[in-house]
């Protein structure tokens, strides 16, 4: 297959393209705005691959789209380009309108012009997959509830009200045109390559620093946390075997509190780490409750049965061996991280010149 990623120099899109470059032997085009999101870096190991070419572009620039759609003749696309920041989307929530509605529309319509024109049996092999996440369902009150994938959708922040709506889109497309389309939602990721934005990422690196670590209101948020080598492997099994029209919610089956999570990483690195920032005794001291975000949501939890029972996917890391991976992972790439938190990420592009790229 030849497959069009976009926004695969994010967290979950890199995870996905190397993926897809170890795992299979797929043909991959990712098209990245590169925002200050997007870090080729984390693609450094498979930038010289044949079967791999990236291309900057925006997915709201529909001309590009179509004339893209064109030279690379897809026959699937996995689209993960958007804003995903909650915090930003509070602060400036135009540019999650712009991404992930109208970003989502127009490359909708560019994909719908080009499947059109496919020959019969291409045609019918095609597959569109929109990747979201289970902040549409909104907050889940009882204990023991889980979003399925009919839980009605009831978005609580700017980032999960935009997401809904592209998901409403592919959906429409699909009831309406006939796109073949395939969803999936999924949970709080975390893994390697994760932009210190992020609430693991920023609890380590914030934590090598002696710097205080942000926990919101009381920290006991639940969130279902789902290694992100488990979710690629998911995306994969969906485009690939997923029925046309249908969603899937991937989970981990790991909910723990905000609080637990940070405690975790305090942990392991109390374990791991000999040099303490003067004055630091143990990790966990530096911990600092800070004002409760607008409109956060206390718990979510995914119901994975479905992908489960029909495409015979699990994860395979339980939370405890995924976080010990990931904290092991920063502290043995803190030259990804250093590039990252100076902006260096954002000027050589591994020495690409994307005026060329863009030609
Ligand atoms: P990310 O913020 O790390 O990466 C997003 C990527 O999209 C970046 O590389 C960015 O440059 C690119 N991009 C942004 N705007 C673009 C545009 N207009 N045109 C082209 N590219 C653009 O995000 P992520 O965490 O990897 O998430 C990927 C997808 O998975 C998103 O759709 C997100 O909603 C969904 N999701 C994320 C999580 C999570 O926990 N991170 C959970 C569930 C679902």
């Amino acid at each position: 297959m030849k497959i069009l990623v976009t926004g695969g120099a994010g967290f979950i899109g890199s995870a996905l393209i190397r993926y897809l470059m170890q795992g299979t032997a797929h043909h991959v085009l990712n098209l990245d705005k590169l925002t200050y999101a997007g870090n080729l870096e984390s693609l450094r190991s498979v930038a010289t691959d044949t079967r791999y070419e990236f291309v900057q572009a925006d997915i709201a620039d529909q001309p590009s789209m179509v004339a893209l759609l064109a030279r690379f003749e897809p026959d699937a696309i996995m689209h993960l380009a958007a804003e995903t920041h909650v915090d930003r989307s509070i602060d400036g929530p135009a540019a999650f309108i712009q991404t992930n509605v109208v970003g989502t529309y127009s490359l909708l319509e560019a994909t719908r012009a080009y499947w059109q024109a496919l020959p019969v049996e291409r045609r019918d092999a095609f597959r569109f997959h929109h990747i979201s996440t289970d902040e549409v369902y909104g907050d889940l009150h009882g204990a023991d509830d889980l979003f399925t994938e009919t839980t009605p959708y009831a978005p609580s922040s700017p980032y999960s009200a935009s997401k809904a709506a592209s998901d409403h889109l592919v959906r429409a497309w699909h009831r309406t045109y006939g796109l073949p389309v395939v969803l999936s939602n999924c949970s709080n990721n975390y893994g390697p390559f994760h932009f210190p934005e992020k609430l693991i990422p920023l609890v380590i690196l914030n934590a090598l620093a002696g710097k205080p670590l942000p926990v919101y209101g009381d920290g006991l948020q639940v969130r279902d946390w789902l290694y992100v080598e488990d979710h690629a492997r998911a995306l994969f099994k969906v485009v690939s075997e997923g029925r046309v029209g249908e969603t899937y919610n991937i989970g981990g089956h790991n909910e723990q509190k905000n609080i637990d999570v940070v405690r975790g990483i305090c942990a392991l690195l109390d374990e791991r780490v000999a040099e303490r920032p003067a004055g630091i005794e143990n990790f966990a001291s530096l911990i600092t409750f800070v004002k409760d975000r607008p409109g956060h949501d206390q718990r979510y939890a995914i119901d994975a049965s479905k992908i489960e029972r029909e495409l015979g996917w699990r994860p395979a890391e339980t939370f405890e061996s995924g976080l010990r991976k990931t904290v092991l992972w920063y502290l043995n790439n803190l030259d990804w991280c250093r590039h990252v938190q100076d902006g260096s990420y954002q000027g050589q592009r591994l020495g690409l010149d994307h005026s060329q790229l863009l030609a």
